[in-house]
């Protein structure tokens, strides 16, 4: 679905993503994970046309993405929910949850849709008419990404999803991935919270200065703690 090829972005003379190569088929859960600054916001950034790519290829269902703007790549079926979720804080979660559809060329049963996906995230049902810049860290989380689902996209990119989230909200955050994946989505995302995006992957990339250094499959003998311990330097 999404290939990847020795993708390289610069900023002057910063290389923040070091020929990265990476795979996502269609219906997977693929993890890029790495410390702060390791090149995670970049890589997407580069792939969603936010900044330019200096060397590599993005390849989404066979079309090449260089070059296209951040707008037509969103309508190839690609969403991504930034780090810092960018809310309308002074609408109201329907409202927030209205816009996120107007990159779909099909509005009708709008209303059908944010019905089905307060079946997703109830809490935002009981939030529907508050003010987004109102809700809690776990809450507007759970916005941003049913924002992106109103978008209709068939690959969700989440740039560090329980960033600053709760012990209790993070787990939740992860059966939420879990579930939209079932619900036919294909996620990529990027996490600090190096462990659990492990247990929660189909695959996972270890990026590391602007480089993968490790790639791990779901099943693979590779055991999780020691990958986290002697990539990252963090003990589990
Ligand atoms: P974080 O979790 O902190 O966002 P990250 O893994 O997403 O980390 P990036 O934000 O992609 O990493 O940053 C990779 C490198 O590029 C870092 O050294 C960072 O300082 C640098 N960088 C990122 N954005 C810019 C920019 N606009 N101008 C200059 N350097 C940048």
């Amino acid at each position: 679905m999404l290939e990847i090829e020795n993708l390289t972005v610069r900023y002057g003379n910063i290389t923040a993503v070091k020929s990265v190569s990476l795979k996502v088929n269609e219906g997977e859960i693929v993890a890029l994970i790495g410390p702060n600054g390791a090149g995670k916001t970049s890589t997407f950034a580069a792939m969603m046309g936010l900044v330019g790519i200096a060397d590599g290829s993005v390849v989404y269902q066979e079309r090449k993405l260089n070059r296209l703007s951040t707008e037509r790549i969103v309508r190839q079926g690609i969403t991504l929910v930034p780090e810092h979720r960018r809310l309308f804080k002074d609408l109201t979660v329907r409202e927030n949850l209205r816009i996120g559809a107007t990159a779909r060329a099909n509005k009708a049963n709008m209303h059908q849709e944010i019905e089905n996906l307060f079946e997703l995230f109830p809490i935002l049902r009981q939030r529907s008419e508050q003010k987004a810049g109102y809700l809690s860290g776990g809450e507007a989380q759970q916005l941003a990404i049913a924002r992106a689902v109103m978008s209709s996209p068939r690959l969700l990119v989440l740039d560090e999803p329980t960033l600053g989230l709760a012990p209790l909200l993070v787990n939740a955050i992860f059966e939420l991935i879990q579930t939209l994946r079932e619900r036919g989505f294909t996620i990529l995302f990027a996490e600090q919270n190096a462990y659990k995006a492990l247990q929660t992957a189909d695959r996972t990339y270890i990026l590391r200065h602007g480089s993968i250094v490790a790639e791990r499959d779901r099943g693979s003998s590779a055991d999780a703690a020691s990958l986290i311990q002697t990539y990252l330097g963090v003990q589990v």
